[in-house]
């Protein structure tokens, strides 16, 4: 078993990025500029933002981190985006999901300049990769391809079942890898809730993208030797053993079900990680294009 490893893979993506950056300041350019958008006090969206802050440090990014009250109403929210969005200093930024339920998302999502939208949710976006056109690739899809790559783990052809159809990330997951590609070409099944007989369908993949919400769901007796499983899920379970109480784990039984597999994603230290970097790469990419050039 070979463990995929985002921290490593996430660490090249974000030193390629450095270098970019370097060079364009080396050219007299500014540095790519990204904020972060959060509203409320949700600890586990206050803990990913933090990071994705970070990292733009750590890529010699501008960055900051935009915290609103949870009471903001949903219009004062709408004047920041379009605020953001006519800002010319601002190349990209992310409003932070799930919002307060006040808020309508789609509103806030909708009013996102398309050019702006690092996270690739707009429905722009999302139309033109359903069209296979030049686009913004959400962050985690495009992080799980990453690895994929990485790995030289071979797509075409292959038996590709993601189970999770979110917006976010199953969705343009199962578009993503269906496309006449070279990281594409799978024969991809989507699953849901409504699935019936997953375990049959999940033993005749070859490799598994879980991004369900749910604590160990994907046990050893549903995947067949040698799949390839790639856990999404960020799920925290109590554990007296810790400090804070509680451990995160994924939607995959990694104990049990590494020991039948080829190659598996750790949680932590998988596809989160690869999460921020592309967010980054997503950044540089509509920085490039502003500024007109790119390095590469
Ligand atoms: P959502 O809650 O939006 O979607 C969950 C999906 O799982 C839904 O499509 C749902 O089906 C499906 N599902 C739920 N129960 C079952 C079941 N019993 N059988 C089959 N499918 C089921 O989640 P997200 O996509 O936003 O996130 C999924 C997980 O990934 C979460 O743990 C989240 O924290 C994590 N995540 C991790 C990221 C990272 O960077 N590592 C980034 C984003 C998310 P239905 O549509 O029918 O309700």
């Amino acid at each position: 078993m070979i463990l995929l490893d985002g921290k490593e893979t996430a660490l090249k993506v974000k030193n390629t990025i450095k270098e970019a950056v370097t060079k364009h300041k080396g050219n007299g350019q500014r540095v790519p500029n990204l904020i972060a958008v959060l509203v409320g006090d949700n600890k586990a969206s206050l803990s990913y933002v933090k990071s994705k802050v970070k990292a733009c440090d750590m890529v010699g990014f501008d960055s900051s981190l935009i915290h609103l009250e949870t009471i903001i109403t949903e219009k004062q929210l709408l004047d920041l985006v379009q605020k953001l969005n006519n800002d010319t200093a601002v190349d990209g930024y992310i409003v932070q999901l799930p919002l307060p339920k006040h808020i309508d998302e789609n509103k806030i999502l909708l009013a996102i300049n398309p050019a702006k939208d690092v996270d690739g949710f707009h429905p722009i976006n999302i139309g033109k990769l359903a069209l296979n056109l030049d686009t913004i690739i959400p962050a985690t899809p495009y992080g799980i391809i990453t690895l994929l790559q990485e790995y030289n783990i071979e797509t075409t052809s292959k038996n590709v079942v993601v189970i999770g159809r979110s917006n976010i990330v199953g969705r343009p997951m199962s578009i993503l890898l269906s496309q006449n590609k070279p990281y594409g070409n799978a024969t991809v099944t989507l699953a849901h809730s409504r699935t019936k007989n997953l375990k049959e369908i999940t033993q005749k993949a070859d490799i598994i993208i879980a991004a369900i919400g749910k604590a160990h769901f994907i046990t050893a007796d549903m995947i067949k030797e040698n799949a390839v499983i790639i856990d999404v899920g960020i799920n925290s379970i109590p554990d007296a053993s810790r400090k804070r109480g509680y451990r995160l784990v994924g939607d995959v039984d990694f104990a049990n079900v590494s020991q039948k597999v080829s190659f598996i994603t750790p949680v932590p230290g998988g596809v989160g990680p690869m999460t921020i970097a592309m967010l980054l790469k997503n950044t540089l990419h509509v920085y490039e294009k502003r500024i007109g050039m790119s390095i590469s």
